[in-house]
């Protein structure tokens, strides 16, 4: 059976950890979709439109990598694509106190959805989309944090 999994985000940018959990997961399914979570009640700092072209033009070359949107509970949209995996990336205690409790809830809702938590090299486990949005309001150069395919300022 095709080993398929979902890396789900909000991705407001996709930065560079971002980039490195989906890579580090190729090795382990066959297919993986980015899912784009969206909350119609919550605006986004960048549009939709340039998150999604942002991921496929750096993953343009892998076929394993999907892009897609969703919205509502992550559990059933792992259910709507046949997803067995649920792909997070951990950079430190506080990440792993918030994400044990969602993969729990997931796995009391979904028992057959396993959640697997990729942790962070420490060059990247400082990174946040909060902080390159910070640095973007402010005029910063936010180009070294995000994928090297990604031009934030030209696209
Ligand atoms: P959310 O809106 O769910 O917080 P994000 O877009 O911030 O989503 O992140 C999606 C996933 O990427 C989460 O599992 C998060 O832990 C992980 N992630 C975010 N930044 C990094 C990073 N620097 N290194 C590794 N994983 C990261």
């Amino acid at each position: 059976m095709k080993k398929i999994a979902v890396f789900p985000g909000s991705f407001d940018p996709f930065t560079r950890g971002h980039e490195q959990i989906v890579r580090r997961s190729l090795s382990l399914f066959d297919q993986i979709i980015v899912g784009i979570g969206v909350n119609s009640r919550k605006e986004s700092f960048f549009p939709l439109e340039k998150r999604i072209h942002w991921i496929e033009k750096t993953f343009a070359d892998e076929p394993k990598v999907a892009v897609d949107v969703y919205e509502g509970l992550t559990i059933k949209y792992c259910e709507k694509v046949g997803a067995q995996f649920l792909v997070r990336g951990l950079r430190n205690t506080i990440d792993f106190e918030f994400e044990s409790g969602i993969a729990n809830m997931n796995k009391a809702m979904m028992p057959e959805l396993e959640t697997i938590f990729i942790l962070t090299t420490p060059e990247l486990s400082a990174l946040n989309s909060t902080i390159v949005r910070d640095i973007i309001k402010n005029g910063g150069n936010a180009a070294p944090f995000v994928p090297a395919a990604i031009d934030l300022y030209a696209e």
